[in-house]
């Protein structure tokens, strides 16, 4: 069995961390390893990688290939797939790879599955793992069917480094591109408040936008503390429905956006820590909370959510307070 590994490098040329897992996934499969990497340029990442077994490096390079635009991304992939000839495909679920993944499945004539949690290879078989209904049903999936590619999710996989010197075959792309990249307009790096790889979950209930003792609302001093516990720890910020809920009537915290929510029907981050403050803990929030290794949460009440059980440890005070404190203590 021959096993592409096929992934796009970063800026700086390198190849992140998404890839290097992934490259681990493909590893982890056995047979006949082929590397392909496409993007600016793509020797710097295959040197990251010069020893991990691969029988063959592919490589797409030039200034059309730096930035993400489906066009060239498709073609390069396209190119080193038709070039490795493999089986199966395994890519990381970046954002990048993910919009592509099923237009060069469909030029390979391959079958695509996207965003799995475990692949392994047993008795001749592939057996793909991936969750399904937002993390609720887990799922083992075998085809039958060659090529196949899939996407693997970040975190799932351990990383594989092996430095050293590769020799790449250059493939020359022409790509009939319609679009042009002109400008990537995005925010500053410290106003992106979701970080999926902090060591930290901060999340952020709706108790910040209520009445507080004083019979008053505190919402521009909630904002400010919990943007300061941000900056101070680089922490991921989630929050509960309820408050994202507010915040979209623009009634709370303005930085806050229906991607923060944790939950049910929001999202399932997985981070080695998690504290939730001025959040009740209630079930359709903490099923979110399945991939947080951790947990502490602050709360007025000794009886909520997160008291029965749902917490390792529950600090049972004002959350204005702690936050204050902490945000001090960190500074
Ligand atoms: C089908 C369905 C799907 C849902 N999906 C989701 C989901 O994906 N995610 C989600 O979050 N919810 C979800 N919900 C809603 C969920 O049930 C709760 O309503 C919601 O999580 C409550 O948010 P909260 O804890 O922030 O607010 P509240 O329940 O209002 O709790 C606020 C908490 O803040 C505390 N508090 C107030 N002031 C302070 C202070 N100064 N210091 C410390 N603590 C303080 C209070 O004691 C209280 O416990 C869903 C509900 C349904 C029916």
């Amino acid at each position: 069995m021959k096993v592409l590994f096929l992934a796009h490098t970063e800026a700086d040329g390198s190849l992140g961390k998404a890839a290097a897992e992934a490259l681990g996934a493909a590893k982890g499969l056995g047979g006949e390893l082929v590397v392909g990497l496409f993007g600016a340029e793509v020797q710097k990442a295959a040197d990251c990688v010069a020893g991990c077994g691969a029988a063959k490096f592919y490589g797409v390079a030039g200034a059309e290939f730096a930035t993400a635009r489906y066009g060239s991304d498709a073609a390069a992939a396209e190119a080193i797939a038709k070039a490795a000839g493999a089986e199966v495909i395994v890519a990381p679920s970046t954002s990048r790879m993910s919009r592509v993944a099923a237009g060069v499945a469909q030029r390979l004539g391959a079958k695509v599955d996207t965003r799995l949690t475990g692949l392994e290879a047993a008795d001749g078989k592939i057996i793909a793992t991936r969750w399904f209904y937002r993390q609720r049903m887990l799922g083992k999936i075998e085809r039958d069917a060659r090529p196949w590619l899939v996407t693997v999710d970040s975190g799932c996989f351990a990383p594989c480094e092996a430095a050293g010197s590769a020799t790449v075959e250059m493939l020359a792309v022409a790509p009939a591109t319609r679009s042009q990249v002109v400008e990537i307009i995005a925010p500053a790096a410290d106003a992106q408040t979701i970080r999926p790889d902090a060591k930290l979950l901060v999340v952020a209930g709706a108790g910040w936008g209520k009445s507080q003792a004083d019979g008053q609302k505190h919402v521009d001093e909630a904002a400010r503390l919990i943007l300061g516990l941000l900056s101070a720890t680089q922490a991921s910020l989630g929050s509960s429905k309820s408050l994202v809920d507010q915040s979209g009537e623009g009634a709370a915290l303005p930085f806050l956006t229906h991607m923060h929510q944790v939950g049910q029907t929001g999202s399932t981050p997985r981070h080695p820590k998690g504290l939730a403050t001025c959040c009740h803990g209630e079930e359709p929030h903490v099923v979110g909370w399945r991939f947080i290794g951790e947990r502490r949460a602050i709360n007025l009440d000794a009886n909520c959510g997160w008291a029965q059980g749902k917490a390792d440890v529950l600090y049972v005070a004002d959350a204005f307070a702690v936050v204050s404190k902490l945000v001090d203590l960190l500074k």
